[in-house]
């Protein structure tokens, strides 16, 4: 058995004329946190968004956990409950409590009884911080707590990958430290982690993996240290130069 978790090869994405995705490898191994930076507009949400199906390719194969989730004959809703997705909008359900929130999916998929879900959002709320939140409806959080709570929630369903895309460009400055902090700590609990972030500090401190997407391709890929210190492709040198 590989220790892949993610194995995606060869991957086209069309929207209509416009070739998005452009012969994507991307493995990302247990435990392994891989950050993906690149411009806006190279592709790197719909990645994501392929990788729990939320899109389908165009062509190639995406292999989660060595099941090629293309076939017909997976049962996707069962896929991705193994995935847990952080949007840059947090996408909480305004009409219900944070505690609600987070034991919704686990108790309509019967993944947990009330009781247990309710038991567990509580400890996920202490591991985010807002322990005192549980009955706070999201309108009466910040943007930074807000996220921590989608974490929270995402959690709740006991993924054994999380996706995060660009969980902290929409946050006050001052918020984006809290949830950074939130995912240092999944990472270092050993969460597979896929993360599309222009915070190149966390990139640099948490990723074992750093991945530069550009034009629908990964141009240049290495730990923090080659990507940071040491790129080489030209489009990575012009990104880095920006963005740092
Ligand atoms: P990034 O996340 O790196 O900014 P995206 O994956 O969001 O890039 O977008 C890549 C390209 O795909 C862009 O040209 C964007 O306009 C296009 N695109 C993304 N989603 C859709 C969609 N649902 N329909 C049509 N085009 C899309
Ligand atoms: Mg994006």
């Amino acid at each position: 058995m590989s220790d892949l978790k993610v194995n995606v090869k060869d991957l086209n994405k069309n929207y209509g004329n416009n070739h998005v995705l452009k012969g994507i490898d991307f493995q990302v191994k247990s435990n392994e946190v891989v950050v993906v930076i690149g411009p806006s507009g190279s592709g790197k949400s719909t990645l994501l968004r392929c990788l729990n199906k939320l899109e389908d390719p165009s062509s190639g194969s995406i292999q989660i956990d060595g099941v090629d989730i293309s076939d017909p004959k997976v049962n996707i809703d069962q896929a991705r409950e193994n995935i847990g997705m952080v949007f840059q909008h947090f996408n909480l359900f305004a009409n219900l409590t944070v505690g609600e929130n987070i034991t919704l999916a686990p108790t309509q998929l019967h993944k947990k009884t009330l009781e247990e879900a309710q038991k567990d959002a509580r400890a996920l709320l202490e591991t985010v911080g807002l322990t005192d939140k549980y009955d706070a409806l999201p309108a009466s959080l910040s943007g930074g707590q807000k996220q921590r709570v989608a974490i929270a929630r995402a959690l709740a369903m006991n993924p054994d990958i999380m996706l995060f895309d660009e969980p902290t460009s929409a946050l006050d400055p001052e918020m984006v430290g809290d949830v950074l902090e939130v995912m240092k700590s999944l990472a270092k609990d050993g969460m597979t982690m896929v993360v599309v972030t222009h915070e190149m500090g966390f990139a640099k401190e948490v990723a074992d993996r750093v991945v530069f997407m550009a034009d629908g391709k990964v141009m240049e890929e290495g730990t923090p240290e080659q990507m940071f210190d040491d790129p080489q492709n030209e489009r990575t040198k012009a990104f880095l130069k920006k963005v740092i």
